[in-house]
C-alpha cells in the first residue's frame, strides 16, 4: 500500500455548505475544490448538502434560514459559510435581515468560542500596515467568547424620563460556567501550538474581569504545561501594535474579543486573508458544532466578477481540517501550498500592489491545487526510491 493509500481511512464526514449572498458562493466554489482534493487525499468521505442562507434564503422563502435548514446545522459535523447581506435586502428591518440567519447558527448551534488567527504569510508582509520587521511569521490565534457578555446581558436598552432625557443601559455579565468553557477550550488549542496563553480582561475596573482573571487561574493549575499570562485589554491593544510577535493565544471575553480580534486581523493585510471558526468545544479536545467563514463580508461591489480573493474562504477549510478532522499536518500542506502560489506572484487585485499582475480567485486555486499536487507526487517519489 502506497503512503496516500495508508492515509486513507474511509471517514464519513457532514459538511453543511451556505454560501449566502454577493461573493460569498464564488468564493465558496473555489474552497470546495481543496475540499475535494482533501477528500481525496485523506481519505475522508465528505456528505456535502448545500442551502440557501441570509438574502439568497429571504427571496426563495422569505427568511433569513428556514428551521429545514437548521436541522441539517445541527445534524452536520460543520458548516462551511460564505458570507450574507447587500444592499438589496438593507431595507428590511433588523429582525428579518440577512445577518439574523448568521446569528441565528451562532447561537441555536451554541458556538461560544470564536477562534480568529492572525498569520502572515511572508510572500505578503508588504500588505500589513506595519513595518514588515515587526509581523513577518506572526502566529496569533484570538479565542473570543461568542455567546454571552456585554452583548447579550439583560437588562439592557433607552429609555426616556419624564423630563425627556434619555439614558442607556447594557449589561456586561459572565458566569463562572461560561468563563471556564471559553478558557478551557484555549488552553487545549494553546497546548497545540506554541504552549502559551494570554488571558486578557480589565480586572483592574470590572468585577467581570475580576471573576474571568479568577477562573482562568483556577483553570491554568490543570494546564501545567501551558505559560498563562494576563493583560488588561488597553495594554493588549497597544501591544498587538508594539511587539505582535509575543503573542500565541489570546482569550477574552465578547466585547475585547471584537475588538482586538479586528485589530490583530489588520496586522496580516487584507481581508481576503482571514478566516475564522465559531465552535461548540462542551468537550475541549474536540468541537461537537463548528462553523468555518472568512471574516469578511459579500463585497458587493466585486461580485460576480470572479475577482475576489479565495483564500480566506480556503483557510477557513483549512480550519476544519485543524479542529475538526483533527488533521493538522494536512492543514500545513494546505498553507503551504498558498504560499506556494503567492510565491509564484499570483495575486488577486485586493493584495496585489502597484505593477504586480492581478488574476482571478479561480487562478490562484488552481495554483494551490497543482501545489498540493506537486506536495504528494514528492512524497510518492521519496518514498519510493
Ligand atoms: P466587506 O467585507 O464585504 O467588504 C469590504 C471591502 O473589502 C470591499 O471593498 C470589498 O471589495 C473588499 N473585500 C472583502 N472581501 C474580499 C475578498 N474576498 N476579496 C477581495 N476583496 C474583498 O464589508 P462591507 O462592504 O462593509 O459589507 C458588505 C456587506 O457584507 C454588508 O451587507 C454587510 O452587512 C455584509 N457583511 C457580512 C458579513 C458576514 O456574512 N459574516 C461580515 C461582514 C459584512
Amino acid at each position: 500500500m502506497d503512503a496516500v493509500s495508508e492515509l486513507k481511512s474511509n471517514r464519513q464526514f457532514g459538511l453543511l455548505v451556505l454560501p449566502g449572498d454577493g461573493i460569498g458562493p464564488e468564493i465558496v466554489d473555489q474552497a470546495l475544490r481543496i475540499v475535494a482534493w482533501f477528500g481525496d487525499y485523506l481519505g475522508v468521505r465528505f456528505n456535502i448538502e448545500q442551502a440557501l442562507v441570509g438574502g439568497a434564503s429571504i427571496d426563495e422563502h422569505g427568511e433569513p434560514i428556514t428551521e429545514t435548514v437548521m436541522e441539517k446545522a445541527l445534524r452536520a459535523d460543520a458548516v462551511l459559510f460564505g458570507a450574507v447581506g447587500g444592499p438589496k435586502w438593507d431595507h428590511l428591518p433588523r429582525a428579518v435581515r440577512p445577518e439574523m440567519g448568521i446569528l441565528r447558527l451562532r447561537k441555536d448551534l451554541d458556538l461560544f468560542a470564536n477562534l480568529r488567527p492572525a498569520v502572515n504569510f511572508p510572500e505578503i508582509v508588504g500588505a500589513s500596515s506595519l513595518r514588515p520587521e515587526l509581523v513577518d511569521s506572526i502566529d496569533i490565534m484570538i479565542v473570543r467568547e461568542s455567546t454571552s457578555g456585554v452583548y447579550f446581558g439583560e437588562p439592557r436598552g433607552i429609555k426616556t424620563d419624564e423630563k425627556g432625557l434619555r439614558s442607556a443601559v447594557d449589561t456586561q455579565a459572565y458566569s463562572e460556567t461560561e468563563i471556564e468553557r471559553v478558557c478551557r477550550a484555549a488552553f487545549e488549542i494553546a497546548r497545540r501550538r506554541g504552549s502559551r496563553l494570554c488571558s486578557v480582561d480589565k480586572a483592574n475596573v470590572m468585577e467581570t474581569g475580576v471573576l474571568w482573571r479568577s477562573v482562568v487561574t483556577e483553570i491554568g493549575q490543570e494546564y501545567a504545561d501551558v505559560e498563562l499570562s494576563h493583560m488588561y485589554a488597553d495594554n493588549c491593544a497597544m501591544q498587538l501594535l508594539r511587539e505582535p510577535k509575543q503573542f500565541d493565544v489570546i482569550v477574552t471575553d465578547n466585547l475585547f474579543g471584537d475588538i482586538l480580534s479586528d485589530e490583530a486581523a489588520a496586522l496580516s493585510g487584507s481581508l481576503g486573508l482571514l478566516p475564522s471558526a465559531t465552535l461548540d468545544m462542551a468537550d475541549p479536545k474536540r468541537p461537537r458544532r463548528a462553523l468555518y467563514e472568512p471574516i469578511h463580508g459579500t463585497a458587493p461591489d466585486i461580485a460576480g466578477k470572479g475577482i475576489a480573493n479565495p483564500l480566506a474562504s480556503i483557510l477557513s477549510f483549512g480550519m476544519c481540517l485543524e479542529y475538526s478532522l483533527n488533521e493538522p499536518a494536512a492543514a500545513g500542506m494546505l498553507k503551504q501550498s498558498i504560499n506556494r502560489a503567492l510565491a509564484q506572484g499570483l495575486r488577486t487585485a485586493d493584495i496585489a500592489v502597484f505593477g504586480e499582475e492581478v488574476v482571478s480567485g479561480e487562478a490562484i486555486t488552481d495554483a494551490i491545487l497543482a501545489g498540493l499536487d506537486e506536495v504528494t507526487a514528492g512524497t510518492q517519489k521519496a518514498l519510493q526510491s
